[in-house]
């Protein structure tokens, strides 16, 4: 049997994983009291992709089993993303974890009550509890009242998507309405496809990352950066932090004020236009509203963009002129670090623009569109999804059209964040859950009297979490990654399938099982397979015969190293010029001009700004003066740790020991102001409430700025945050309110 591992050697490990300095496949062995103690069974191996984060697709594991138990797990050999992280170690902590939920549980006690006195009850009664009242509000009051949600992980997605059409609810929404969305609809409104930027390849010379630290957020990826950095590579990063990512990879790091990256990308548009640098070619053939946004940017010269971003002018030019004259230039986005403003969708519109304007888009080495790509759809099928034969009949009663009528045209997944609206209008009066979390949302405490006021709700999780579950009414018990099937992995045109390895802990199903038993109990026997143990297996076949290339669940697994389609030909490149972006097969771009929009016609026809137009935050020292003097700092919040998925694994072990407090991190100079020192209980407070947390000094934050982890149940950063959110994309101003600390 291998090592044992050590506390010390485990931090030790991680904080190479974390910096992903780790060239070949290592593991750890887990600890003695799981192990099967001096057994003389014999050992197998088994193959999976690990969920202990949001990020798909994921991480691929090799684990060692003895007696049913895994005791090891290590990186899956040539399995496109590793090696594993801290948390896809720990991973085997949570499996084993005495804590997770085991068995379906309902509350006992009236809303409200402090504690819901959780009772166990048998499958059979969950399930017909919960088709009795979905169906009964249906029939009072119209499918569409019911609201299916996906959190995290993210595998539950396809299941409950199907589940929600199936049901005759268009209300089907996920947390990507605070994540990848906002990057993804932004490219779709500007190119006609939604996009997160492209990796360097062998023909970049210059790597723009704007407000994403992939050390921390997708570290199986980061070697390749650093690889690519290796062979020349040049990179801009943007960020207000010095992260792992700005100090192992920026040549130029751009350290902004939070919430000013709009100005920021108008002040590079000024310089590239003045300077004659942008792709006059690209510009004048293929592209919708240059000389608007040209007169536009003119006002953002590199001086009045530093006197907004704090970053100098020189810097600017300097940036500016790299990613337009060293080309091929290629964007790396961030789910997070623009969306979370209220002015998010002009901001990200704004950077996203820069890649058409020196002719970056779809070009070898820059941000490139896949040329025979497998139609997956959140690791199912559009078919599967039913979200081309049932979703149109019903999308009109969709809850967030008025809200936001942008979005609304161009996404299928409704924005979930005026929850609290949709539920006080009576929009909505029930929800089914897979991996939700009440902390995401600002002010919380809002969201779950929004969950504690609907008639009826129910969560599948791994363990009770009782910021979300204490305001509903049932829990069931989720099956992890080592137990269960779906979803499939898909890596381009290679696909994974996965098998479970263990026993589901207790009675814990997957989250495909348990949206298809809630189907077949609610009457769609036919639509869910009829439940039971093999409906899952019968959903995969589905995704792949709705898939349209030829394979089955048997090639899958006959090809455990990944079963991969072969292109019909090379890659092509400029796919506008070909006629292969657009449905009507014309050259363009599948936009409503037919070009790539440096004016929105689609957000002027709903009555937006056309330009990517800077605003200030609706909180910062220039919009509100008065509020900045009471509250002088910014709060930033919602970036990623490595060894923690947003407010989960926290009570893994392994994991804790890396942050087991809430630290809000300030400057030096901030805290020498207020007489903080490091370790010091401080409170931070902003109109709308304060939460206490230990001081953390440092320079990798910027003056003026406070950095704060979110997802703390016994510090939640989210309590008083600003519940404003943008008007087109509707993400939530994470990253601009104002605040104030002094010592607690
Ligand atoms: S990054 Fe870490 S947590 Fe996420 S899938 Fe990979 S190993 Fe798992």
């Amino acid at each position: 049997m291998g090592r044992k591992v050590s506390r010390r050697d485990f931090l030790k490990g991680s904080a190479a994983a974390g910096a992903t300095l780790v060239a070949q496949p290592w593991s750890f062995v887990f600890p003695e009291n799981v192990l099967a103690a001096d057994s003389d069974a014999p050992v197998t191996y088994g193959y999976s992709f690990c969920d202990m984060c949001n990020t798909v697709p994921k991480c691929g594991v090799k684990a060692t089993i003895q007696d049913n138990k895994i005791i090891k797990v290590e990186s899956r050999e040539n399995y496109p993303n590793s090696p594993l992280c801290s948390k896809g170690i720990a991973s085997l902590q949570e499996l084993y974890d005495p804590h997770r939920l085991l068995y379906p549980m309902k509350r006992t006690t009236p809303k409200g009550s402090s504690d819901p006195g959780w009772e166990r009850i048998t499958w059979d009664e969950a399930l017909k509890t919960i088709a009795e009242n979905l169906n009964k509000i249906k029939k009072e009051y119209g499918a569409e009242k019911v609201m299916f949600y996906a959190g995290d992980p993210k595998e539950g997605r396809p299941a409950i998507r199907r589940l929600a059409y199936t049901f005759g609810s268009p209300n089907y929404g996920c947390e990507s309405s605070t994540c990848a969305k906002a990057p993804q609809l932004t490219t779709q409104i500007v190119y006609g496809r939604p996009t997160m930027g492209s990796a360097p390849s062998d023909k970049t010379k210059v790597c723009l990352i704007w407000s994403s630290n992939p050390a921390h957020s997708g570290p199986y990826g980061f070697h390749k950066l650093l690889a690519s950095k290796e062979k020349g590579v040049k990179f801009i990063v943007v960020d207000p932090k010095v992260t792992p990512t700005v100090s192992s990879l920026a040549d130029i790091h751009l350290q902004l004020r939070p919430g000013s990256d709009g100005a920021l990308a108008l002040g590079f548009a000024h310089v590239i236009i003045r300077d004659g640098l942008y792709d006059k070619e690209f510009v004048e053939n293929w592209t919708h509203g240059f000389e608007e946004y040209a007169e536009y940017v003119k006002e953002f010269t590199p001086e009045k963009v530093e006197e907004i971003t704090r970053v100098p002018a020189s810097l600017i030019e300097e940036a500016a002129i790299l990613w337009a004259t060293d080309r091929p230039s290629t964007w790396i986005g961030s789910a997070c670090g623009t969306a979370h403003s209220s002015n998010s969708h002009n901001n990200h519109r704004a950077i996203v623009s820069l890649i058409g304007l020196v002719g970056n888009y779809d070009v070898e080495g820059a941000v490139t569109m896949p040329t025979e790509s497998i139609s997956f759809n959140d690791s199912a099928t559009t078919a599967f999804l039913r979200e081309a034969d049932l979703f149109p009949k019903i999308k009109d009663k969709r809850v967030d059209t008025d809200y936001f009528p942008v979005w609304a045209e161009i996404e299928n997944t409704i924005q979930a964040n005026r929850l609290v609206e949709y539920v006080d209008t009576g929009a909505i009066r029930a929800m089914v859950m897979v991996g939700g979390n009440a902390m995401m949302w600002p002010q919380s405490q809002l969201y779950q009297k929004a969950i504690e006021k609907m008639d009826f709700s129910v969560a599948a999780d791994y363990y009770i979490r009782p910021w979300t579950h204490n305001f509903m009414d049932m829990v069931l018990p989720a099956a992890m990654c080592y137990e269960r099937m779906a979803a499939l992995g898909n890596f381009g045109r290679t696909i994974y399938l996965r098998e479970p390895i263990v026993e589901p802990a207790g009675e814990a199903r997957s989250d495909w099982r348990t949206c298809f038993e809630i189907g077949n109990a609610l009457g769609f026997t036919k639509e869910f397979w009829g439940g039971g143990e093999k409906c899952e297996e019968e959903g995969i076949k589905e995704v792949l015969r709705t898939l349209n290339v030829p394979v089955t669940i048997d090639d899958l697994r006959a090809h455990p190293e990944g079963f991969n389609i072969p292109t019909e030909g090379p890659p092509k490149f400029k796919k506008y010029e070909l006629g292969l972006l657009r449905k009507d097969g014309k050259p363009g771009f599948q936009t409503p001009s037919g070009k790539m929009e440096f004016t929105s016609s689609l957000c002027e026809k709903h009555g937006f700004d056309a330009l990517p137009v800077y605003k200030e935050p609706l909180e910062s020292p220039v919009t509100t003066p008065d509020l900045a003097k009471e509250y002088p700092l910014i709060l930033n919040t919602g970036a990623r740790l490595p060894f923690y998925t947003h407010s989960k694994l926290r009570d893994l072990p392994w994991l804790n020991q890396f942050m087991p407090e809430p630290v809000v991190f300030l400057n030096p100079k901030d805290a020498e102001e207020r007489g903080l020192k490091k370790g010091d209980s401080v409170e931070i407070s902003t109109q709308h409430g304060s939460v206490i947390m230990t001081a953390g000094i440092t320079n990798i934050v910027m003056p003026g700025v406070i950095d704060v982890y979110h997802g703390w149940a016994k510090a939640n950063i989210n309590l008083i945050v600003p519940r404003h959110f943008d008007p087109i994309l509707g993400f939530p101003a994470f990253k601009e309110g104002l605040c104030q600390v002094k010592k607690a």
